[in-house]
């Protein structure tokens, strides 16, 4: 058959692969699979090992094997439940094989003294080694044909045997050259979209499976990984292409911010006068600014922000700040009321009463209020701005790309968008996940700080750590003692009422306060005033502090379980020490006994003070899937593609994606589509 009469796979239905009728095509719509091509992007998420056969002595429990077996017994039980008991053998021992769901022809199936190859995971049993619904077939001419079969993402309705059938036909399909997926990328030096598809389904039972994981060597990976990270790239860069042709109100006007500048008690560090150089830079031209500020905990973000909120209040129009909690909302409000005057500031929480925040909504509405802090309060219904110009996320990985949209649309023009993030993003992943981003980084902190000293402390030390507390509050310490939970409902967890417990026997009890998520907003703003105003000397707390709050006095942290915390939340939580004169200390609790893992990573804490270290020690250790909650934000974790391995990809990937934004939009399209249907929606590409 010659190569023009191929069909594209995207052309065609599910369906028309034979089997499949109505009802499995509604299953794998399930998956997001419609279409043929669908089917082959259904990538495995693993791959089962069936290349060699063992001898039943060699099992050991919780593996994957293959074995071949003569059928010595078969029975059914119904105690405690209904089941069928299969008993195979081979010259070195026996194995069970449970099957609870069966149908009643399968007793006949396994006749005894017939030898079958079953494979399947193994456990142990009450009688020896056991197997629960392995796949099983009966053994024709003797012989062992060695096998790596993929594992797929599955949904109620469908077994892996019957996706692995799907795929295979489909593939095939390929290999007889009647059906093609088209290749949507300019021309490179990689192997054939087709070819890989096909290895990546099958591989060459001769291989090694390493190589076709993400990460992996094959040719095969290489490729499709390639294609999954120019697809990211697309999908961000197309924003960045529509933000060219969008058109917003420029600001040059920068008397307010000098006044405010030199009203600071402060001067500011070199990174931040840069990195305010650069907003500025944005915000005076057409295009709608799209810009991270990076820096660490501490660094001084919040005021180059202010500065660049200066210019728009200077030109009479409005700024919207979003916070990811009332407390933080709270502080900035503070912060920017001592800026700009009780005037121009509104804080609009879901907590202000409905009275009140009419009027809010009104002064809103008519540009009185020209800067409206808050949570996504700030989204709601009712709030339609005058002249909405500016908009800054703190914290930006905890807001979704939903809501980000959301106040888009309120804008009349497009705003400018400034995002705040303490998370250091390294440079392998900024490049990978944020190519859609511009980035001003603030590296060092300000000068006054003394960088905490962080130690780590075996839970069977705690006698050791209390005296050390008495002492430090004695002469005039503060103190942060953060557990990972309200109470324990795992068992070797403290949790923040059996650290009460433990606190009421040696503190006074107007010595410290409990603060946690689930209280009322006014009892939280009132203890961590209280705490402000030194009346308390300790805070329970859980990691509700753990963004943004600044009590320069508190200069000791203390925190339960903390090998139970991400490194870029030990980093954030520490960061809340380390804000005044004194000197400052952290200590990371820890139960008696560590995983070599576990004590690398709080190895990498105590010995530097450098989120970006961090950041890029994190990555190393866990993969990139947690560092910025990437989850969270609808950003992609890779299938293929690997941050790290896969760093000499990243130049061909951006190349190739750089010439795709080039060409038609339907293009664009199809190959965002392919990997990310869900960003189609943020890009409308
Ligand atoms: P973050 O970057 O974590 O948001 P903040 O903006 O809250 O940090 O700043 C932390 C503290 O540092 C605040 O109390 C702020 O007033 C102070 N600060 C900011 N810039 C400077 C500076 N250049 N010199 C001294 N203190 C500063
Ligand atoms: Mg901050």
């Amino acid at each position: 058959m010659s190569s023009d009469q191929k069909i594209e796979a995207s052309a065609l239905l599910v369906s028309t692969i034979k089997g499949v009728g109505e009802k499995l095509s509604s299953t794998l719509s399930k998956l997001g699979i419609i279409t043929i091509e669908d089917l082959l992007f259904h990538f495995p998420i693993g791959y089962q090992d069936r290349t060699t056969l063992k001898k039943i002595a060699e099992l050991e429990p919780n593996q994957d094997f293959v074995v071949q077996g003569v059928i010595e017994k078969v029975s059914q039980t119904f105690v405690p439940r209904k089941m069928l008991l299969v008993k195979i053998k081979d010259n070195t021992g026996h194995l069970y094989l449970r099957f609870f769901y069966y149908f009643p022809g399968l007793r006949n199936i396994f006749k005894e003294g017939t030898l079958i190859q079953v494979s399947g995971s193994s456990r142990l049993g009450r009688y020896g080694l056991e197997t629960v619904h392995p796949e099983y077939e009966i053994v024709k001419d003797n012989e062992f044909k060695p096998q790596i079969l993929a594992k797929y993402p599955l949904t109620k309705g469908i077994t892996h045997q019957k996706m692995r059938k799907l795929i295979s036909e489909a593939i095939e399909l390929i290999k007889l050259e009647k059906i093609e997926v088209s290749d949507l990328l300019p021309p490179h030096n990689f192997s054939s979209l087709n070819e890989s598809i096909v290895n990546i389904h099958s591989p060459d039972p001769k291989s090694n499976i390493e190589e076709f994981l993400v990460g992996g060597s094959s040719e095969a990976r290489k490729r499709i990984g390639l294609e999954e990270m120019v697809a990211n790239k697309i999908s961000y860069l197309s924003i960045r292409e529509q933000n060219k042709n969008r058109i917003t109100s420029t600001f040059q006007n920068d008397r307010l911010a000098k006044t405010i500048n030199s009203s600071l008690a402060f001067k500011l560090t070199n990174d931040q006068v840069s990195a305010y150089e650069e907003i500025s830079a944005d915000i005076a031209t057409q295009t709608p600014m799209l810009r991270l500020l990076q820096g660490d905990v501490g660094s001084g973000k919040t005021i180059v922000a202010g500065l660049v909120a200066a210019h728009v209040v200077e030109d009479k129009k409005q700024v919207a700040i979003l916070a990811p909690t009332t407390i933080l909302a709270n502080q900035h409000y503070q912060n920017f009321v001592e800026w700009f005057g009780e005037e121009e500031v509104k804080l609009l929480t879901s907590k202000i009463p409905a009275k009140e925040k009419r009027l809010i909504y009104e002064n809103i509405a008519e540009g009185k209020t020209k800067i409206i802090i808050g949570t996504h309060a700030v989204f709601q219904e009712g709030v339609t701005y005058k002249d909405l110009s500016l908009v800054i996320y703190d914290e930006q990985h905890r807001f979704g790309v939903s809501q980000r949209l959301k106040l888009k649309e309120k804008a009349e023009d497009y705003p400018h968008q400034l995002l705040l993030s303490a998370t250091p993003i390294p440079r392998t992943m900024a490049m990978g996940v944020l190519s859609g981003l511009d980035i001003s980084t603030i590296k060092s902190l300000p000068p006054n700080r003394t960088p905490v000293v962080t130690t780590t402390l075996q839970n069977n030390r705690r006698d050791a750590l209390i005296n050390r507390i008495k002492s430090a509050i004695s002469k005039n310490s503060q103190v942060y003692w953060v557990c990972p939970l309200i109470d324990e409902s795992e068992s070797e967890l403290i949790g923040i009422e059996d650290l009460e417990k433990i606190l009421k026997k040696e503190f006074n009890s107007k010595e410290y306060e409990i603060i946690h998520g689930k209280m009322k907003d006014t009892d939280k703003q009132r203890i961590l005033s209280d705490f402000k105003e030194k009346k308390t000397k300790i805070l329970l707390a859980t990691t509700v502090i753990e963004v943004g709050i600044d009590v320069p006095d508190a200069n000791i942290m203390v925190i339960e379980n903390s090998e139970r915390f991400g490194l870029a939340q030990l980093h954030q939580l520490r960061g809340r020490v380390g804000r005044g004169e004194k000197e400052s200390f952290c200590i990371l609790m820890h139960s008696d006994s560590l995983t070599e893992l576990a004590e690398k990573r709080l190895q990498i804490i105590t010995e530097t003070n450098d989120g970006f270290v961090i950041a890029e020690e994190d990555l190393k250790l866990r993969g990139p899937g947690d560092i910025l909650g990437l989850s969270q934000t609808g950003q992609p974790s890779f299938t293929f593609f690997d941050l790290l391995a896969d760093e000499t990809l990243q130049d061909e990937a951006e190349r190739l994606a750089q010439e795709v934004v080039k060409l038609p939009a339907e293009q664009q399209r199809k190959i965002v589509e392919r990997w990310f249907p869900a960003h189609l929606e943020l890009s409308d590409v």
